[in-house]
């Protein structure tokens, strides 16, 4: 079954809006197979966010994420990585259609409540990142 990688981000948490997320994946009919709270060093952020690792805005990433616990988990089902995507909508919650996570809850690009994995591979290189 095809899985992906999804965490909640630190604004969530703050927000009270775990829940509200983690129901919108249940109705969607995927399975959330593992969850766990965690909070993140800068050694496991810098890795998965070496993409963005030159950024000047790098270092607010780095508090951003290490300003309270995130929820990571593992959420299994057909298409679900693709279709996550879709329901999370674009970094930028401003840009992000209303009906979507980020559209409904975020309103600008660094504090957009979700992290899914934007790909098969990275999918399972997340999965063993932060499952092992
Ligand atoms: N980010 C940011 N400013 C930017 C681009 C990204 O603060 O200009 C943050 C934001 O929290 C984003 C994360 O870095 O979700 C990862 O960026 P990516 O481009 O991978 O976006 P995502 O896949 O989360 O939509
Ligand atoms: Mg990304």
């Amino acid at each position: 079954m095809e899985r992906t990688y999804i965490m909640t981000k630190p604004d969530a948490y703050q927000r009270g809006l775990i829940g509200k997320i983690i129901t919108r994946i249940e109705n969607k009919g995927f399975k959330i197979t593992d969850m766990k709270m965690m909070a993140l060093n800068e050694a496991i952020l810098t890795e998965h966010y070496a993409h963005l690792a030159d950024k000047p805005f790098f270092p607010e990433i780095l508090e951003y994420m290490t300003s309270g616990p995130v929820v990571g988990m593992i959420v299994e089902g057909n298409g679900v990585v693709e279709s996550m995507r879709k329901m999370m909508g674009p970094t930028d919650g401003l840009e992000a259609a209303p009906g979507t996570i980020r559209g409904d809850y975020a309103n600008n690009k660094s504090e957009n409540l979700i992290h899914g994995s934007d790909s098969l591979e990275n999918a399972e290189i997340e999965i063993k990142r932060f499952f092992g």
